[in-house]
C-alpha cells in the first residue's frame, strides 16, 4: 500500500475512533458508537499490514490468528460480573506491549537515527517502557483485587510515598544514565557487552524492575470503593503507554489512539473522583491524603436488630406504592437478576406506577456496569436515572427496592468520618418510607465496611439470592394480574 493511500486509512480510522467515543458518551448511541470503533480498528490493522514496513506476514500471521482465537474465546465466553477482570488484564497486555516495543527498538542494530532524532528516540523508549511497566504490573494487581485473589483493603506501608518519590527519582537518575549511554544499536560487539551500563541496557533494565514495582505499590495502597478510580487511571495509563508505542514505532494511528485512550481515561477517572469526593491527585498517588483509602479500624460496631420479611411483604408494599426506586448494585449482576427485575418493572408500570432507577457512578465493578445490564434487560432508558438526579427524590418515594448494591447505599459514608468510604456520595434511599434490602446476608460490599441501613426502622431485609427473590415478587405480581383479570 502507497504511504498516501496509508496515510488517507490513518485518518479515516482516527476519525472513526474519535465518532466512536462521541457515541460512547450516550446509551442510546453506544452500540453505534461500538460499530464505529470496530470499523476503525479494522481499517487501522488492515492499513498497516498492508505498509511497506511490514514483511514478515508469517510471522504476523503466526502471532494474530491464536491471539484472535483466544480473544474472541475469552471475550464470548466472560460473564459480564468478570468483565472488569478481562478489562484489567487486557490493560496489563497493552503495557507489556509497550515494555516489549521499547526493547525490541533499543536493541535494534539498525536504527538509521542520529543526533537530535536519536536522543528524541531513545526518550521515547525510557519513558514509554516506564510507563507500560508500571500498566503492566498495577493492572494484575488491579486483576487480583477484582477476582479477589487479593485482599481490597489498601496495604499502607510506612513511609510509602517516600517510597514512592524514591523510586521516582531513582528511574529518573537511570534515564540520565540511560540517556548519556549511547545506543546498543551503534556498538559493534553489542551483544556481547549488553550489561554494560556503556550501552544503556543495564539502567533500562533496572528502571523497568523500579516501575514494575511501583505499579504493583501504586495499587496495592489504594483499598475498597477507590478502586473505581484506578481501573480507569489504568486506562488512562495504557493509553499512553500504547502512545508511547506509537512514537516509537513512528506510527501515527497508534499514537492518535493511544491519546484519545490516555486522554478519556484520565477524564472519566477526573469525573469518578469528582463524584466520589476523592482528590484527584490523591488516588493517583496511591491514597495519599486524608479520607482516601482509610483502612477500616476493624471495630465491631453495634447497630441492633435488622428485620427480615418476605415476598409476600415485599410485594404487598409494591402493590401499595405510588412511587418506587429500584436502586441496583454488584449483586444483581452477580446474581443476573436484570431481566427479572426489568419483568417486574414492566408489570408494575403497567399499573399506573411511577417505577425509576438510580445509579450510583461506582455501582457494580466498571463504570457503566448497571446501565449495561439494565440496557441488556431492554429497560428503557429515560426511567434510568444518575444518584444527583434521583437522590432528592427520595423522600417523596413510597417504596426502593435495592437489588444487590451495599456501599453504595450505606449511610455510613455521609455520617461517620471514620469510615473508609467516608465523603463518598451515596444513594440517599433512606429517606423513602420504605426500603427493602435484597441480598443473600447482613455482609460487607466491596469496600468491607458494615452498613447501618440494614437496622434502620424502614428497612426491610429480603434476604436470598437476588435472583430467585425477584422472580418469587415476579411470581407472585403475575399472579396477582391473572386473578384481577
Ligand atoms: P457492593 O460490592 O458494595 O455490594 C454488593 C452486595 O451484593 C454484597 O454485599 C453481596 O452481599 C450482594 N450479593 C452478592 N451476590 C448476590 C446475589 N447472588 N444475590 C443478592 N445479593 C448478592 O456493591 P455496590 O454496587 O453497592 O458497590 C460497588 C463497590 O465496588 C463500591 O465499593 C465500588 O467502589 C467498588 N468498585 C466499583 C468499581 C466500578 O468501576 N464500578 C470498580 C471496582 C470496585 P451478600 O454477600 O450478603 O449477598
Amino acid at each position: 500500500m502507497s504511504n498516501n493511500l496509508l496515510t488517507v486509512a490513518y485518518i479515516a480510522a482516527s476519525a472513526l475512533f474519535i465518532l466512536s467515543l462521541g457515541g460512547l458518551s450516550n446509551q442510546e448511541t453506544a452500540r453505534r458508537g461500538n460499530l464505529f470503533g470496530i470499523a476503525g480498528m479494522a481499517i487501522a490493522f488492515i492499513a498497516t499490514a498492508l505498509s511497506t514496513q511490514v514483511t514478515g506476514y508469517t510471522t504476523l500471521v503466526a502471532a494474530i490468528v491464536p491471539g484472535a482465537i483466544i480473544g474472541s474465546i475469552l471475550a464470548a465466553r466472560v460473564a459480564m460480573t468478570s468483565m472488569p477482570e478481562l478489562v484489567a488484564m487486557l490493560h496489563s497486555f497493552v503495557g507489556l506491549a509497550a515494555v516489549l516495543v521499547g526493547f525490541a527498538n533499543y536493541l535494534q542494530p539498525e536504527s538509521g537515527l542520529t543526533g537530535a532524532e536519536a536522543t528524541i528516540h531513545e526518550l521515547e523508549i525510557f519513558i514509554g517502557i516506564f510507563i507500560g511497566a508500571v500498566t503492566f504490573t498495577g493492572s494484575i494487581i488491579a486483576f487480583g483485587k477484582l477476582r479477589g485473589l487479593i485482599g481490597s483493603k489498601p496495604l499502607l506501608l510506612p513511609a510509602r510515598h517516600l517510597l514512592n518519590i524514591a523510586m521516582l527519582g531513582g528511574s529518573i537518575f537511570l534515564g540520565w544514565q540511560f540517556m548519556t549511554a549511547g545506543d546498543a544499536s551503534g556498538q559493534e560487539a553489542y551483544p556481547t557487552n549488553l550489561l554494560t551500563v556503556e550501552n544503556g541496557l543495564q539502567p533500562l533494565l533496572i528502571m523497568t524492575g523500579i516501575a514494575c514495582v511501583l505499579g504493583v505499590h501504586l495499587v496495592m495502597a489504594i483499598g475498597g470503593a477507590d478502586m473505581p478510580v484506578v481501573i480507569s487511571m489504568l486506562n488512562s495509563y495504557s493509553g499512553w503507554a500504547a502512545a508511547a508505542a506509537g512514537f516509537m514505532l513512528s506510527n501515527d494511528v497508534l499514537i492518535i489512539t493511544g491519546a484519545l485512550v490516555g486522554s478519556s481515561g484520565a477524564i472519566l477517572s477526573y469525573i469518578m473522583c469528582a463524584a466520589m469526593n476523592r482528590s484527584f491527585i490523591s488516588v493517583i498517588l496511591g491514597g495519599f491524603g486524608e479520607g482516601s483509602g482509610k483502612a477500616s479500624s476493624g471495630e465491631k460496631k453495634s447497630y441492633g436488630e435488622a428485620t427480615t420479611t418476605t415476598v409476600e411483604e415485599t410485594v404487598e408494599l409494591l402493590n401499595d406504592a405510588k412511587s418506587v426506586v429500584i436502586v441496583p448494585g454488584y449483586g444483581m449482576a452477580v446474581a443476573q437478576a436484570q431481566h427479572m427485575v426489568s419483568d417486574v418493572t414492566k408489570i408494575l408500570r403497567k399499573r399506573g406506577k411511577e417505577v425509576r432507577f438510580g445509579i450510583h457512578p461506582v455501582a457494580g465493578r466498571m463504570p457503566g456496569h448497571m446501565n449495561v445490564l439494565l440496557a441488556e434487560a431492554n429497560v428503557p432508558y429515560d426511567i434510568v436515572l444518575e444518584m444527583e438526579e434521583i437522590n432528592d427524590d427520595f423522600s417523596d418515594t413510597d417504596v426502593v427496592l435495592v437489588v444487590g448494591a451495599n456501599d453504595t447505599v450505606n449511610p455510613s459514608a455521609l455520617d461517620d468520618p471514620d469510615s473508609p468510604i467516608a465523603g463518598m456520595p451515596v444513594m440517599e434511599v433512606w429517606n423513602a418510607q420504605n426500603v427493602v434490602v435484597m441480598k443473600r446476608s447482613l455482609g460487607i460490599g466491596y469496600a468491607g465496611v458494615d452498613n447501618p441501613l440494614f437496622y434502620n426502622d424502614n428497612t426491610l431485609m429480603l434476604l436470598g439470592d437476588a435472583k430467585t427473590n425477584v422472580s418469587a415478587i415476579l411470581g407472585e405480581l403475575s399472579a396477582k394480574e391473572l386473578v384481577a383479570a
